[in-house]
């Protein structure tokens, strides 16, 4: 038994913890959890826990249901919210096929093949999303329309703010799981909030986004509201972006930065942008899954320019430029992982464990290929006319979730990427989802068409 597992083991006696949860995630980005006695600990550090995975969404094949999951001991915590004794912890988990060789439908396994690929190449890869959502009044499921929790806007300070006191709440609860917060605010839409947590590897990252929506639905619970990361849940409002910081190091060298290029980003990073663009279209499906999502990043017609609240519509880069799709941000000499790139198509409703797979295969493949980057967009590309951004040949993200799967279906990179059993399970799920949509008829046609037709 390694230190770690004798850490969790005795604070789990210290701390008189009777249940702990092991958590993983599926693939559409839903945790899961199961929860065993202390006293089983220590065989599922050993063995793992076996469990039947064929209800869980992207695990079952018809031939093998029976799943392992091995928790990771490094990823131990105690919930806040059941810290009392008895309390309650959790550990992410891996999940393992019955012959202990990992689970091709574990979207962890993914990230984590990912950055084995990376760390080949010499790089380690660190992620730092700002995660935006709403807080509302209630959470209709009838579809009709939710109530934001307060009426603010961008950063609004205001004594009577649900959201203030919300944040508070939520960033002390965050950080005593060790998740450390760099910066919160409230968003431009009424009821929205961001939170931007601090570097971390990737797959710290992602784990730190799934525990991140847990908490902020259980806070809001407890504060009488409901939160939600639906990437578009108002007509008339900005969206809910999870914009994400990227960049790699080489040991402790920023590989994206080198002093006096211009911006100060060096021939990897350049690369690595030129990856990210030229695959954008093709991995939206990953980064951008649902049907909703597409109504954050419909960048409007030259009738609604920016029409999406800042959400990037547009396949470019620029510094500093907030209409692009990848942004170069100023870089600030001192701070760690300044020389970084920010995307700004992923939204939260993402699975942050694939959006992060594809987004660093995507840019690694600029690496290896040694793509040019093409020149950075200065205009705000909401603004221009559609004739104006093919003459400087920027062409829109998918319009849909229809057409960004029928990108994803001819994607090398995407198949490569999420693996065979993730890739098929996926496109099939999404297919599904695009075609229940389409077959839909929605009150905007009724609205539109009924007392004229
Ligand atoms: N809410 C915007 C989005 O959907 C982003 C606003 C911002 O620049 O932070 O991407
Ligand atoms: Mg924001
Ligand atoms: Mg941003």
């Amino acid at each position: 038994m390694d230190k770690q597992q004798e850490f969790v083991l005795r604070t789990l006696e210290e701390r008189d913890i009777r249940f702990v949860r092991l958590w993983f995630t599926d693939v559409l980005g839903f945790l899961k959890s199961v929860a065993v006695a202390p006293a089983e600990l220590e065989q599922a550090f050993d063995e793992g826990i076996g469990f039947d995975g064929s209800a869980i969404e992207g695990f079952a094949r018809v031939y093998e249901s029976d799943m392992i999951a091995k928790p990771d001991p490094v990823t131990f915590q105690i919930l806040p919210w059941r810290a009392e004794a008895p309390g309650t912890a959790r550990m992410f988990c891996d999940i393992l096929m019955p012959d202990g060789s990992p689970s091709f439908a574990d979207p962890r396994y993914v990230l984590k093949r990912a950055l084995a690929k990376s760390s080949d190449l010499g790089f380690t890869f660190y992620t730092h999303p700002e995660i935006e959502f709403f807080l509302l009044k209630d959470k209709p499921v009838d579809g009709s329309r939710p109530t934001p929790a307060d009426s603010s806007g961008y950063f609004d300070h205001t004594p009577q703010n649900v959201g203030m006191d919300f944040r508070r709440q939520a960033i002390t609860m965050l950080e005593s799981m060790g998740i450390s917060v760099e910066f919160s605010h409230h968003e431009g839409a009424p009821g929205q909030q961001e939170i931007d947590l601090r570097y971390a590897d990737a797959l710290s990252t992602a784990d730190n986004i799934m525990t991140f929506r847990l908490v902020m639905k259980q806070v809001a619970l407890e504060q009488g509201v409901q939160a939600t990361f639906m990437p578009k849940p108002f007509s008339e409002h900005p969206g809910s972006g999870m914009h994400t910081h990227l960049s790699l190091f080489e040991g402790d060298r920023n590989a994206f930065y080198e002093s006096g290029a211009e911006y100060q980003l060096s021939k990897v990073g350049r690369s690595f942008i030129a990856g990210l663009l030229k695959h954008a279209a093709e991995i939206s499906a990953v980064t951008n899954q649902w049907v909703n999502s597409y109504k954050r990043i419909w960048g409007g017609s030259e009738r609604t320019a920016g029409a999406g609240g800042e959400a990037p519509s547009y396949i470019c880069w620029g510094h500093n430029n907030r209409s692009a799709l990848i942004r170069v941000p100023m870089y600030k000499p001192g701070k760690i992982g300044s020389a970084r790139v920010e995307v700004r198509s992923l939204d939260s409703g993402c699975n942050p464990y694939l959006a992060y797979a594809v987004l660093l295969a995507a840019g690694l493949k600029g690496i290896e290929e040694g793509y040019e980057l093409p020149p950075g967009a200065d205009d705000d590309v909401w603004a221009l006319r559609d004739a104006e951004r093919r003459a400087m040949g920027i062409e829109p993200l998918p319009q849909n979730l229809g057409e960004a799967i029928a990108l994803m279906e001819r994607s090398e990179l995407v198949a490569e990427t999420l693996g065979e059993h993730v890739y098929d399970f996926f496109l099939r799920n999404k297919k599904q989802e695009w075609e229940e949509y389409r077959s839909e008829v929605t009150a905007f046609e009724l609205r539109k068409n009924l007392p004229v037709l």
